[in-house]
């Protein structure tokens, strides 16, 4: 019997879809920052900055308090404003888009690809027009987006790549890493994300210019600059109207000691999701993620497409009695122009039919480094279990 019916759960702890890994060596490391002199603005930044652009194989990285602030700040780096069109996908979270409209710009949606779930490159080409400005990808479950293809339409039509990879640190697109492809790419380290700093995020680039917008736009739009010459040593200057998106010293520390762990925590990923695709492959009631070949995935998320036709339950049904399985089941994402603030922006239902359908029949099943064997077991078995009571 299901749990939902009165049976007993397949756990009887809930296992969420995603948790951080922190060690003693973590929390060592952030201590001594708390006993240092500095909390925030002190040389832990720098440190973790170059750690990362050095791990992902590009020249800049200016860390931000959180990854949305980061694609703000990289937003505002690509010049994007009021009227500018940006294309994305609808299938991320919404702070994909919503840094299009912080600058004044208009998040344009193209559909995806029915098989990758990521951007479709020739819906992108399809959404073009004389005010398109700039292309935010989305690594969707660790995946790389098409980055070959998208970077000829970008170079055809003199569009800036920006590259959301909140899910994809340590991910490879041709054996590169992701992060020295686009030319500003942005890692989040919230807790669920492949390496964790509590809240924070960064936006690497092989680009001066644009580092230096982001560190400007980072800190109020404040530099040294020329008044320190005639106002004396204590000036600095406010040049454009920036932010405070700073992270501190203790995140950064957090970043720079889980950084040495996520080789470790990717291939526990892989492991995973390897004994998932074994698990469902034969599986008529489920279709596991398609992988392309030039994508080595970091396996941020694993979704599993329900066989909807095979069952007399709806998604809803199946996540809830998996839920009470104790199985932390989620669902991602809506269609972000589903949402009524975007809803009231004129947004319609229906822009996107393959990102609609693929959202009714998503579902993402627990995966993170720090799930033992049985764990994985317990998920695979309370998915069949659940199906099983429901299969026509
Ligand atoms: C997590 C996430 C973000 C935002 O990152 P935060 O650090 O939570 O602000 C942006 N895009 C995607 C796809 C994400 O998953």
């Amino acid at each position: 019997m299901i749990a939902i019916n009165g049976g007993s759960p397949v756990r009887d702890t809930y296992l969420n879809y995603g948790q951080q890994w922190l060690g003693d060596d973590d929390i060592q490391s952030v201590i001594d920052t708390l006993r240092s002199p500095y909390l925030t603005q002190g040389p832990k930044i720098a440190e973790f900055e170059q750690v990362l652009a050095e791990y992902v194989g590009a020249k800049y990285a200016v860390a931000f308090c959180n990854g949305t602030a980061a694609l703000h700040g990289a937003c505002y780096a690509a010049g994007i404003g009021t009227g500018d069109e940006v294309i994305t996908t609808p299938i991320t979270f919404v702070a994909s888009s919503n840094s299009v409209l912080y600058v004044g710009g208009k998040p344009v949606f193209a559909d995806i690809d029915p098989d990758t779930y990521n951007i479709d490159p020739q819906a992108i080409e399809k959404a073009i027009t004389p005010k398109t400005k700039a292309i935010i990808a989305v690594d969707y479950t660790g995946q790389p987006v098409a980055v070959d293809k998208i970077k000829k339409v970008c170079n055809k039509h003199s569009l800036v790549f920006i590259e959301d990879a909140a899910h994809s640190l340590g991910a490879e697109y041709n054996g590169q890493k992701i992060g020295s492809l686009a030319d500003m790419t942005m890692f989040s380290f919230h807790p669920v994300k492949p390496i964790t700093t509590a809240e924070g995020g960064i936006i690497v680039t092989n680009s001066e210019e644009y580092a230096k917008k982001l560190r400007l736009f980072r800190s109020h739009g404040i530099t040294s600059g020329p008044f320190s010459k005639t106002q004396g040593p204590w000036a600095y200057e406010m040049i454009d109207l920036g932010m405070n998106y700073r992270i501190t010293d203790l995140q950064a520390t957090l970043g720079i000691s889980q950084l040495k762990k996520l080789d470790l925590f990717i291939q526990r990923r892989r492991e995973i999701a390897k004994k998932y695709n074994f698990a469902f492959k034969d599986y008529p009631y489920v279709k596991v993620p398609f992988q392309s070949y030039e994508a080595n995935s970091s396996w941020h998320l694993y979704m599993l497409r329900l066989n909807l036709e095979m069952v007399t339950a709806s998604r809803r049904e199946i996540f809830e009695a998996l839920r009470a399985e104790n199985i932390g089941v989620h669902v991602h994402y809506i269609p972000v122009y589903w949402h009524p603030y975007y809803k009231d922006l004129g947004y319609e239902k229906g822009l996107c039919p393959i990102a609609e359908q693929w959202y009714e029949q998503a579902l993402t099943i627990p995966l993170f480094p720090k799930m033992t064997d049985s764990d994985v077991d317990s998920v695979v078995e309370a998915v069949k279990k659940v199906i099983q009571y429901y299969s026509k």
